[in-house]
């Protein structure tokens, strides 16, 4: 595809191939295959030592995720993207990207459960310490780095309290201490380009709305390019170092013929080497799928959204509904300075009669599904006091924003109308 075309409806149709070069297919073709032939033993060894890019192994690339890959970093206005087997393991390659045993990362308090514990339990117990901050106060971020600091880490619009995060806040005060901000952006794909904001890096679980059919799990992550590693010098150790693991390469050096690309190829190179936790190509081929429709799909996504929040808002059983298009004051300004086209189809609302309302209304749903999954093209819904949050104390889980009353929509891009009575028929029984 031509640099001219940069709307995303086009460049989610179009980025990164044009037509299967063998075979002229305008689809992109499923290459299901583990390795490639070497034209000679030459062509071996420059791959190997990355004089030249190509084809290896696909636990590190693949031709059918390469597409999906250009894609994704052209729809975020980044220089360079890596797929990952889920969201979760691309949190975890970005962070290991940074960090080793000793150092630290800023999290806010806002993310999703699996990030959560990932951060507070598996990366802690490997030597790498997250501290976690309210993100109401951008401040917090600075206030919690010290000398092992590597990145700061967030989510665009983080469930159950949907507070839009103060991206270009954060971003800027990282710039000015040295540090990347990297942005989860899995709930707002095409409604908030969080590099354009001052991010370093993006991530998503492509489970998500990328996919956005329900079937295959996945992740990604966009190195924006717009980070001086280099000029971090021993602040960023695995980009500045010789890498051991790869003939002493240091990869801000090895990639400057190559762009400001040191974040991604690092991750491949070394991270989804050694890791391995690629992408299926069958799995890359579905997202590119998703992909086609994406930004179509956000404005139903959107649109039904906020006819649901205002819906919700008129009706006598629901106490509150949270959701960025109803906040004010400072979540309002971040909502209207981070979100456009839209203000994301993720709703919370607050039934009056609590828990045992909570559990009546989810048991007479017809079209909604219960599920723990968010981003589907289908309208789902979940009671997190019974389910997600369960585990957590009564106290605990009023801290994270889930009272007892509280239910999540994701809402989907069925007929505005479908969706009204299905809520209207559980809220009556509710
Ligand atoms: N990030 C966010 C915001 C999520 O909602 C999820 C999953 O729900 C993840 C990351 C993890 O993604 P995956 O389930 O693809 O590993």
């Amino acid at each position: 595809m031509t640099e001219e075309f940069t709307r995303p409806e086009t460049v989610a149709l179009h980025g990164g191939h044009r037509h299967d070069p063998q075979t002229n297919a305008v689809a992109v073709p499923i290459y299901q295959t583990t390795s490639y032939q070497f034209r000679d033993t030459e062509h071996a060894a420059n791959l190997f030592a990355l004089k030249e890019l190509g084809n290896i192994y696909t636990r590190m690339m693949n031709p059918t995720t390469d597409v999906l890959e250009k894609r994704l970093a052209a729809l975020d206005g980044g220089v360079a993207g890596l797929a990952t087997a889920s969201g979760q393991s691309a949190a975890t390659l970005c962070i290991l990207n940074l960090c080793q045993a000793g150092d630290n990362f800023v999290s806010s308090t806002d993310l999703y459960g699996g990030t959560w514990n990932l951060f507070a339990n598996t990366l802690t117990a490997m030597g790498i310490e997250c501290r976690f901050v309210d993100p109401a106060d951008p401040e917090n971020f600075r206030n919690a780095a010290d000398a092992r600091t590597r990145c700061f880490f967030a989510e665009t619009l983080p469930n159950p309290k949907l507070n839009v995060f103060p991206i270009r806040e954060v971003a800027d005060i990282g710039r000015e201490i040295g540090l990347p901000l990297i942005v989860d952006n899995t709930a707002a794909p095409i409604i908030c380009r969080p590099l354009e904001h001052g991010a370093a890096v993006v991530m998503y679980s492509t489970t998500k709305y990328i996919g956005g059919h329900g079937t295959s799990i996945g992740g990604a992550i966009v190195d924006g390019g717009n980070f001086d590693w280099e000029a971090g010098g021993d602040r960023f150790p695995t980009l500045n170092h010789p890498d051991p693991s790869y003939h002493g390469a240091v990869w801000t050096e090895a990639v400057k013929p190559l762009g400001p690309i040191a974040f991604a190829i690092r991750a491949r190179v070394t991270l989804l080497r050694d890791i391995g936790a690629a992408m299926s190509p069958f799995n890359a081929f579905l997202f590119l799928q998703g992909l086609e429709t994406l930004p179509l799909r956000m404005r139903a996504h959107c649109a039904n959204a906020d006819t649901v929040a205002a819906f919700l808002s008129a009706h006598p059983k629901v106490e509150r509904v949270i959701f960025p298009g109803l906040q004010d004051g400072e979540m309002r300004r971040r909502a209207d300075a981070y979100l456009s086209g839209g203000h994301g189809a993720l709703l919370g609302f607050e039934l009056k009669d609590g828990m045992e309302a909570g559990k009546r209304f989810i048991d007479s749903l017809k079209l909604f599904y219960h599920v723990a999954n968010i981003g589907d093209a289908r309208s789902l819904a979940i009671h997190p006091a019974t389910t997600t949050h369960s585990q957590l104390s009564e106290q605990e889980r009023t801290a994270t924003g889930v009272s007892d009353g509280y239910v999540r929509l994701s809402v989907g891009i069925e007929h505005e109308e479908d969706i009204l009575a299905d809520l209207a028929r559980a809220l009556e029984a509710a």
